[in-house]
């Protein structure tokens, strides 16, 4: 964990003043690295027993889905409004400045799903709440969150208090 805390590379003033974007793709860009993150994501998740695992737009997919490939799990996205073309359920979320939806298909999930949800970065945690909100309106039980990337300042956890949360790098 150590030599993949040292392989994130942050970014200053990205994507705007004051923002240090912690950028994956190194990690990404060694094979022996974004693996070792995919086995020890599988590791916590295979915890949970999930029956589907839910990855959040954009880079919560990289992460998410290959981790289902390697579970043998189905995946399903959890992404930005307009971009599903199903029937979806929305779940309104708090940005900076002003808020932002995401969406998930109405029939991606079933009563009786145990779902792990992956993103690369929990920073305060408003999109991963509004996963867990989408998920539970589904019906289906949320198991646990994963992430690669814990802002740990921001204390995005204690938004998630009732759930099981997972962190490899805590920043
Ligand atoms: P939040 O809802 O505040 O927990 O923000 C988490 C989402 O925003 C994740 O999908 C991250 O990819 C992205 N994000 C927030 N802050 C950063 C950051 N400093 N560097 C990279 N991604 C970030």
């Amino acid at each position: 964990m150590q030599e993949l805390r040292q392989m994130l590379r942050r970014v200053p003033n990205f994507p705007k003043p004051g923002i240090s974007f912690k950028d994956i793709t190194p990690i990404l860009n060694n094979g022996e690295a974004f693996t070792s993150v995919i086995d020890a994501l599988c590791g916590l998740a295979a915890l949970h027993s999930p029956t589907k695992i839910v990855g959040i737009e954009s880079r919560g997919f990289i992460l998410g889905s290959a981790v289902a490939y390697a579970m043998h799990l189905p995946f399903v996205p959890a992404r930005k409004k307009g971009k599903l073309p199903a029937e979806t359920v929305q779940a309104r979320y708090a940005l900076e400045y002003g808020e932002d939806v995401l969406e998930m298909h109405k029939d991606a999930l079933v009563p009786g799903d145990r779902v792990v949800v992956i993103d690369d970065l929990l920073a305060t945690g408003g999109t991963a709440e509004a996963v867990c909100h989408l998920v539970e309106s589904l019906g289906a039980e949320l198991s646990g969150l994963l992430f690669l990337i814990e802002l740990t300042e921001l204390q995005g956890v204690k938004r998630l208090a009732s759930y099981p949360v997972h962190v490899l790098i805590r920043e």
